[in-house]
């Protein structure tokens, strides 16, 4: 991963020099594993920079302006320090998010208003039944096996990037998939869809289209 940043030069009040597109690159697969060797035997660095790589176009143009006498060196070292650092404060996972991130946080939100706004409206007539999350067996609305989940909020940036970023790391990797409330002309068409309904034994719901022989006993799960 790339990120162009803007160096600037105040020369003096008047006149300003800026290097548009200075390229930094964050460390990524056979370069992480060289730059981490070639730090581990070199003199220690602060702040540590041994996972970054800049373009050494910039830095020829950098060292240019020190030669002139424009630039002191140790406002150089600066530049570069603070034009590499994380755009997020925090790591690479976070940068790769930090333009949206404002969007994002405000749409788990709007999500998690949404599903309330829903929780708050169903009732036992409505949706009498409850699907669970891979929609292979109903459940009546209050059995205690299964219920919808909200949609998750993760606290903070850096949760939610992980999240998105390496989703098989967490153990609620699954949970974009909830059991969801349905209305009876949902479970009609569902149960359309099977020749034999599995219904869950705890709770035996009964189906709008089950006629009343079928109903007195509860089909096998599978
Ligand atoms: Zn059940
Ligand atoms: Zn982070």
């Amino acid at each position: 991963m790339a990120f162009n940043r803007r160096l600037h030069l105040y020369l003096d009040k008047a006149r300003v020099q800026t290097y548009p597109n200075f390229v930094v690159t964050f460390g990524m697969g056979h370069h992480t594993y060289l730059n981490r060797e070639l730090a581990s035997k070199a003199p220690p660095v602060e702040p540590d920079r041994s996972d970054r790589m800049v373009e050494l176009n910039g830095v020829l143009w950098l060292l240019d302006a020190v030669q002139r006498g424009d630039l002191s060196a140790e406002r150089m070292r600066k530049l570069l320090v603070d034009a590499s650092a994380y755009l997020s404060d925090c790591c690479q996972v976070c940068d790769e998010i930090f333009d949206e991130w404002p969007k994002l946080d405000a749409n788990q939100r709007a999500q998690l208003e949404q599903w309330e706004r829903r929780s708050a409206s169903l009732t036992a007539e409505s949706h009498p039944y409850t699907l669970n999350a891979t929609e292979t067996k109903i459940h009546r609305w209050d059995c205690g096996t299964v219920s919808e989940a909200p949609p998750p909020v993760y606290p903070d940036r850096h949760t939610y990037a992980m999240r998105a970023m390496y989703p098989f790391d967490f153990d609620d990797y699954d949970s974009s998939r909830s059991a969801r409330r349905i209305t009876p002309a949902e479970a009609t068409a569902w149960a359309a869809k099977r020749k034999r309904p599995p219904r869950c034994r705890t709770c035996a719901p009964i189906l709008p289209t089950v006629t009343s022989s079928e109903a007195s006993g509860v089909a096998s799960t599978y």
